[in-house]
C-alpha cells in the first residue's frame, strides 16, 4: 500500500488520516504545533464552531459522529438581540434540524486520538518549510532546534490551513491560479461566562446574533454554560476597531450597542484589549492537485466564517476524496483528478455564499421585509417541497453540492421577488387569496428534481 504524508494535524488533516488509515494506507501526519492533548494551548482561531450535517456525515464515515454529538450543543435557530435587548427567535429549519456548537479543541483532540488508534503516526512541532512536488517530499523544521528532516512518500496531502506552505510552493507552478482577498472587517473573540449556578444566561439552543448593520456580534454556547462571542467589526473607519483605543471608548460603545450582552460580560473591557483582532480572508486557487500532491480543507479554499461551513466543507472534501478512491479502485491519479473536478466549483460556491451571508446576518436579519420573506419561504418549503427548498437548508441541512445550492438560492430570490409584488403581501399571504396567489407563482416553477434523501431531517 502507498505511503501518505499529511501536512497539518488540524481537523481536516486528522479526519483524512483516519479515513485513509481505515483503508489500509500507512499515514504520517506532521503538525507544526505541539500536541494539544498534552500542552495547554489554544486549538486555533475560533474557540467553538458550528458543525452541521455535511461535517457529521464525514465524521460518520470515520465512526466518530456519535462521540462528537455527545460534546455538541444543538442550536435550532438564531436569536436576534436588538439595541434595546429585545430578543426575536427564528428557527433554522424544521423539526429537529439544528447546527451544533462544538469546541474546536475538543474535536481536534478526539480526531488526533482516533487517528493514533487507527495506526496513524503523528509528529508534532515540525513545520513544513519546503516541498519537492515532483518527488513528492516535504521538508520539516523543528521549531526549537531548527533541525530539518525530509520525508518522502508516495502521496503528499496538504491540510495545512489557510496560509498553506504547500500551496505557497504550488504557486510557483506554471498556470497555477491564485487569489486572496481580505474583508474590511475583522473579528475579536469575547466571552459570556456561565451564571453563578453554572446555568446558561441566554437561550442555550440558539446561535445569538446582535445585528448592527455595518457590524455584528454573535455568540455560540459552550458545554460549561458559557458563550463564546465574536465581534465582527471593521478594522478601520467609523465605527471600527481602530476607533476603540481607550477603556472608556470600549465601555461606551458596548453599553450603547450591546446593552443586554454587556450585563453578562463582566470582563468585556479587559477581554477587548487582551484578545487579538484577527482578519478574515477568502482564498481561491487551482489546480488543487500536482502530480501526487493535493490540497484539502482551508489549504484549498479558505472562506470567511459567516455560513459556518469552512470546516464542514473541508470534512466534505475528505468524504468526496474517499468516494473518488472507491470509484477509481484506489487509482490515485484518477481519483485526485476527479476529486478536484468535483470539489473546486463547490469550494468557490461556498466562498461566495459565505460572503453573501455576512451581509444577511449583519444587515438583513433585523429587517421586517427579510423576516416576511423567510416566513413565506418556510411556508413554501412545507407546502411545495418539490419546488422550493430554502438556501439555508440546502447549505446546512443537505448534501446537495454547494454550487447547486448557490444556483437554487439565486433562483429562489428571483421567484420571491415576484411574490413580493403580490398586493398587500405582508397581510395577505396567510389568507386563502394570498396563498392562491403564491401557489399560482410557485406552480410556474419547474420541480427542482433534488433527491429528498439528500436533505437531512430528523
Ligand atoms: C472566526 C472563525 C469562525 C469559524 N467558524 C466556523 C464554523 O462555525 N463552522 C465551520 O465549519 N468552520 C468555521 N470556521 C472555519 C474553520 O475554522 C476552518 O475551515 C477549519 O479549521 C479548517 O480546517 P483545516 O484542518 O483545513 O485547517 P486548520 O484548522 O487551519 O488546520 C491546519 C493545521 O495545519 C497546521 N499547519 C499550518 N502550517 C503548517 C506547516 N507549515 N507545517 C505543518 N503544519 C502546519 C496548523 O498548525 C493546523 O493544525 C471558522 C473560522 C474562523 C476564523
Amino acid at each position: 500500500m502507498k505511503s501518505i504524508t499529511i501536512v497539518g494535524g488540524g481537523p481536516v488533516g486528522c479526519l483524512l488520516a483516519v479515513l485513509l488509515a481505515k483503508r489500509g494506507y500507512g499515514v504520517h501526519v506532521v503538525e507544526r504545533r505541539p500536541d494539544m492533548r498534552a500542552a495547554n494551548i489554544s486549538a486555533g482561531r475560533s474557540i467553538n464552531l458550528a458543525l452541521s450535517d455535511r461535517g457529521l456525515r464525514a465524521l460518520e464515515l470515520a465512526g466518530i459522529a456519535d462521540d462528537v454529538r455527545k460534546i455538541a450543543i444543538p442550536m435550532r435557530g438564531r436569536m436576534m438581540h436588538d439595541v434595546h435587548g429585545v430578543q426575536t427567535y427564528a428557527p433554522y429549519g424544521v423539526g429537529d434540524q439544528a447546527i451544533n456548537s462544538v469546541s474546536r479543541g475538543e474535536l481536534n483532540k478526539s480526531l488526533l486520538t482516533l487517528a493514533e488508534d487507527h495506526g496513524v503516526m503523528i509528529s508534532f512541532e515540525q513545520r513544513c518549510v519546503d516541498i519537492n512536488l515532483a518527488a513528492p517530499s516535504a521538508t520539516f523544521e523543528r521549531d526549537q532546534s531548527g533541525v530539518r528532516t525530509t520525508i518522502a512518500s508516495d502521496l503528499l496531502i496538504a491540510a495545512d490551513g489557510a496560509y498553506s506552505a504547500v500551496r505557497g510552493r504550488m504557486q510557483y507552478l506554471d498556470r497555477f491560479n491564485y487569489s486572496q482577498s481580505y474583508l474590511q472587517h475583522g473579528y475579536k473573540e469575547l466571552h459570556i461566562p456561565a451564571a453563578a449556578n453554572g446555568e446558561f444566561r441566554i437561550e442555550k439552543h440558539a446561535l445569538h446574533i446582535w445585528p448592527r448593520h455595518s457590524y455584528m456580534m454573535i455568540a455560540l454556547p459552550n458545554l460549561d454554560g458559557s458563550f463564546t462571542c465574536t465581534l465582527f467589526f471593521a478594522h478601520e473607519g467609523s465605527p471600527s476597531f481602530a476607533e476603540l483605543t481607550t477603556r472608556e471608548a470600549v465601555a461606551a460603545f458596548f453599553n450603547e450597542q450591546f446593552l443586554d450582552a454587556v450585563a453578562m460580560m463582566p470582563t468585556i473591557v479587559d477581554d477587548f484589549f487582551t484578545n487579538p483582532e484577527s482578519s478574515l480572508m477568502t482564498v481561491k486557487c487551482y489546480p488543487w492537485v500536482s502530480n501526487n500532491v493535493a490540497l484539502i480543507g482551508d489549504a484549498a479554499h479558505a472562506i470567511v466564517p459567516f455560513y459556518g461551513q469552512g470546516m464542514n466543507c473541508g470534512f466534505e472534501d475528505c468524504r468526496v476524496l474517499i468516494e473518488c478512491l472507491d470509484d477509481a479502485n484506489d487509482d490515485w491519479t484518477t481519483a485526485l483528478a476527479r476529486y478536484q473536478e468535483l470539489r473546486k466549483p463547490n469550494g468557490d460556491a461556498i466562498a461566495d455564499l459565505a460572503i453573501a451571508n455576512f451581509f444577511e446576518m449583519r444587515d438583513k436579519v433585523a429587517d421586517p421585509v427579510f423576516a416576511l420573506r423567510k416566513k413565506i419561504e418556510s411556508y413554501l418549503y412545507a407546502t411545495y417541497p418539490d419546488r422550493w427548498i430554502p438556501l439555508y437548508t440546502l447549505v446546512t441541512f443537505s448534501h446537495v453540492p454547494y454550487a447547486t445550492a448557490l444556483r437554487m438560492g439565486q433562483e429562489n430570490d428571483a421567484w420571491m421577488d415576484r411574490m413580493m409584488t403580490i398586493p398587500n403581501i405582508a397581510e395577505e399571504w396567510q389568507t386563502e387569496g394570498g396563498k392562491a396567489a403564491l401557489e399560482a407563482i410557485v406552480r410556474e416553477r419547474a420541480p427542482h428534481g433534488i433527491d429528498p434523501s439528500l436533505i437531512v431531517t430528523r
